[in-house]
């Protein structure tokens, strides 16, 4: 149980309002920051502005997925009003307090750096992003059914690293009757590629090996898909660039070249935001849960 726990919750999408569910049943009490506009109300969870909260009582902030951007701003879906998560705020929280978002970027790391509080990345758990990686595949099978005018069954897939999405994506587009083959770096990962009955090839041959390529599906971070490469794809490839913003993909050459491609973020929050946001409860419970002797050891 979260008895006594103060927790504000900053901003998001629906995968939000499963955290606050759960967190609210664990009898935690919550300050919900952005979500003026959501009609359903939480027992134990207030819905207030950034400026009203007491942020001195605030064990933990939830962020969303994405944590906020450059200039430290929270995408907030349920709010018209701007929130803007800064240094000043983190340092009026308790020493304890710690931050919880998917990932990060250098804003979030330097505020949390000046005010020396603990940043939890979800996403970069092991457990949470293979988890993740499920509906992520689900919103990618989706974007590719509705932008081409052929069957997965029988296409030729070209998927970009073998992560923990890459090879979630690369098995259920094999699994669909798709003739897949897996670009990586690493000979370890060139052998599970085999091992997979997919088709290895080595990142550095990527412009010759994408010739052929009806789907392209991006999840390396990097620009990879660039303007050489795209320069060898088929007219009729379709590119779904699921890594995060901004893609490893030149989509302004791909548009100059007239390829489609699409960027595709938060997927997991599109299509199963229930599922997505169970995932990132059930991790978060278990973690705030272990903070207890912190707060304990602070009075509290
Ligand atoms: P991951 O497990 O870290 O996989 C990243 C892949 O990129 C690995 O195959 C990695 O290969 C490769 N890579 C990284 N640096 C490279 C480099 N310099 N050269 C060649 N390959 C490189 O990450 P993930 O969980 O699969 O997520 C992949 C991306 O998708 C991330 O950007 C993540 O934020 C994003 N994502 C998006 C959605 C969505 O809805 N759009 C959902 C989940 C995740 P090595 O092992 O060789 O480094």
């Amino acid at each position: 149980m979260l008895t006594g726990m103060q927790i504000a919750v900053i901003g998001g999408d629906a995968r939000q309002l499963e955290i606050i569910r759960k967190l609210t049943e664990l009898d935690a009490k919550l300050a919900l920051i952005g979500f003026e506009q959501l009609d359903h109300a939480f027992t134990g969870a207030v819905k207030e502005k950034i400026s009203e909260v007491d942020f001195s009582n605030i064990d933990a902030i939830i962020l969303p997925v994405a944590g906020t951007n450059l200039e430290g701003q929270v995408e907030t879906i349920f709010s018209n009003e701007k929130v803007v998560l800064t240094e000043d705020i983190l340092s009026k929280t308790p020493e304890h307090c710690t931050i919880y978002s998917g990932i990060s970027n250098s804003y979030l790391n330097g505020i949390v750096e000046q005010t020396s509080k603990k940043l939890v990345q979800l996403f970069s758990r092991d457990d949470v992003a293979i988890y993740n990686s499920i509906p992520t595949v689900e919103g990618t099978l989706m974007m590719a059914i509705q932008h081409t005018d052929f069957t997965i069954h029988g296409s030729n897939v070209t998927v970009l690293g073998l992560g923990r999405c890459g090879m979630s994506i690369a098995r259920a587009f094999h699994a669909l009757g798709a003739k897949v083959k897996v670009g990586a770096r690493k000979s370890e990962h060139l052998a599970r590629i085999t091992e997979m009955a997919l088709t290895p090839f080595q990142l550095s041959n990527i412009e010759k090996e994408v010739s052929g390529t009806d789907i392209l599906i991006n999840t390396i971070p990097l620009p990879i898909v660039n303007a050489a490469v795209i320069a060898k794809l088929p007219a009729h490839t379709i590119v779904i660039d699921i890594a995060s913003k901004p893609g490893g993909t030149d989509f302004r050459y791909a548009e100059k070249r007239g390829i489609k491609a699409l960027l595709a973020p938060s997927l997991p929050g599109i299509v199963a935001p229930k599922t997505a946001g169970q995932i990132l409860a059930d991790v978060l419970s278990q973690l705030l849960s272990e903070t207890e002797p912190d707060r304990k050891g602070n009075g509290k």
